[in-house]
């Protein structure tokens, strides 16, 4: 059993973000402290959130006179005074069992406050910010909605509809306060393997065999399986998707199939093909993978690097267009696709082999955003004899992996699979957005430019991890058919 910590009594609305990730998240998060160190990603979003709310900050004092809060009792004194905007107000209401701090209260007509809050997002409707920001309402007491300002230079209004929402969230938060042990939960790839509490509950997944450690496999469908008996991956592994029954995410017999093979591969760390015959599309591959910044000034993604890897495929062969600058974004697009139409006259049939979706989405973006649909390059990308061909597709659709995730790095770096390592051990997506962050920031030339080729050598890396894909593929499955 775990002590709560007296500090803990109080609910916060930055509690919801945990909630709503996961309920075991928002008790741990009362009863035991996490030994979790912010990596560099989450370090240059919460700078650009501040540097966000700095610049609401500095349009708001253009309007009206604002007063940084010092405390409950100092923001409770600016407020009896009728300050008209105050800054980072500290309110706490102990019969709800509420403290929170919102970014600004600024005074209505009415002479009320309404509570404020920048947020870097571009979208309202995330379920954990409309519960953040309605607690200030409650912590205010007031009919008035709460405003967000969003990163798009948007705002957003929330009022009564959240009502229910906050209702629900604050009646299970006391519920998980009381609570002498932690809830069952179960593992979802996507929240657990980010959260600060991995480590306490790995080992129990683990030791359970949970299916919900199966890729695709959901935390209701294994809810429901444990309902049938089935509650490891072995029992999983050994039934007969013929006579699996129906549950939630897992009818049809192909989804079961792939189910019960999924559990095969991850118990004996194996690997089969599914009914399918492998076809690769002929012509001359070119490995293609984009690296972008979501946090630029304008909220627009900039693509600060286009790399690709021509024939035959060595290091040399690494081709590519940079740019340094959100401002340089439309020159950078414009020399992707100069590109493009050489290879297309220099390579017969070209294939632009990219892995995800990401990549032909991104192109759209910009195509759209450059108004630039007609444009008879961005027509052969997109149009129906694309040359552009997905591989993570294929690898979904034709193969199980003893994988948790279909990630091209969980493929490519997997020793009985590609097999196919990164120079750097570091890198990934979210660890070249911090590299090029650093590389805008950095005034020393020298150090820029070696942050430069670092990156550059990250995202060669990344097709050459699709060409070496698209030859495990051909080598291991494709043999007899070639
Ligand atoms: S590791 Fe997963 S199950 Fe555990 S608290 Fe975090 S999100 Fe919840």
């Amino acid at each position: 059993m775990i002590t709560r910590n007296k500090k803990t009594e109080l609910i916060k609305p930055s509690d919801a973000a945990s909630w709503v990730s996961c309920r075991r998240r928002a008790w741990l998060k009362m009863h035991k402290a996490a030994d979790y160190e912010t990596d560099g990603f989450t370090k240059l979003l919460f700078e650009a959130g501040l540097r966000h709310e700095r610049e609401v900050l500095r349009e708001l004092q253009n309007e009206y006179a604002v007063h940084r809060a010092k405390s409950f009792e100092h923001t409770e004194n600016l407020m009896q005074e009728g300050a008209p905007v105050i800054y980072q107000a500290q309110l706490v209401n102990h019969d709800l069992g509420l403290v929170g701090s919102p970014d600004f209260l600024i005074r209505h007509d009415s002479g009320q406050y309404q509570p404020a809050d920048a947020k870097l997002t571009q979208k309202e409707n995330a379920k954990a910010l409309q519960i953040q920001l309605s607690l200030y309402r409650r912590l205010l007491g007031n009919d008035l909605p709460v405003i967000v300002f969003l990163g798009s230079n948007r705002t957003a209004l929330f009022g009564d509809e959240t009502d229910e929402l906050v209702d629900t969230f604050l009646e299970d938060m006391r519920y998980l306060r009381d609570l002498q042990e932690q809830p069952d939960a179960r593992y979802s790839h996507s929240k657990c393997r980010n959260c600060p509490y991995f480590e306490h509950c790995r080992p129990q997944f683990e030791e359970q065999e949970d299916v919900s450690l199966l890729h695709g496999v959901h935390k209701r469908t294994a809810e429901q399986l444990f309902v049938l008996g089935i509650n490891s991956i072995a029992q999983l592994a050994a039934q007969e998707p013929e006579t699996l029954p129906d549950v939630q995410h897992l009818s049809g017999i192909k989804r079961k199939h792939r189910a019960v093979l999924q559990a095969r591969a991850f118990l004996y760390d194996d690997v089969y093909q599914l009914n399918n015959r492998i076809v690769l599309p002929e012509g001359t591959w070119i490995h293609f993978d984009i690296e972008d910044n979501p946090l630029t000034p304008t909220r627009d993604r900039h693509i600060y690097l286009w790399g690709m890897l021509l024939p035959p495929y060595s290091r040399d062969d690494f081709d590519y267009v940079w740019t340094d600058h959100e401002e340089e974004d439309f020159y950078g697009w414009l020399a992707f696709l100069e590109k493009i139409e050489l290879y297309r006259i220099k390579f017969s049939s070209v294939i632009l082999a990219h892995y995800s979706n990401h990549e032909k989405a991104s192109i759209k973006k910009y195509a759209q955003r450059y108004n630039m649909l007609e444009h008879s390059t961005v027509q052969w990308l997109l149009g129906d004899s694309s040359p552009m061909f997905d591989m993570q597709k294929v690898v979904q659709d034709s193969l199980v992996l003893p994988l948790q995730s279909y990630g091209l790095k969980d493929i490519c770096k997997h020793p009985k699979l590609v097999n196919f390592q990164w120079e750097n051990k570091e890198s990934g997506s979210q660890w070249s957005v911090v590299q090029f962050n650093r590389f805008l920031s950095e005034a020393d030339w020298t150090e820029k430019q070696r942050l430069k080729v670092e990156i550059l050598s990250y995202n060669r890396d990344d097709v050459t991890a699709t060409r070496q894909l698209e030859l495990w593929i051909r080598n291991r499955f494709m043999s007899v058919n070639n």
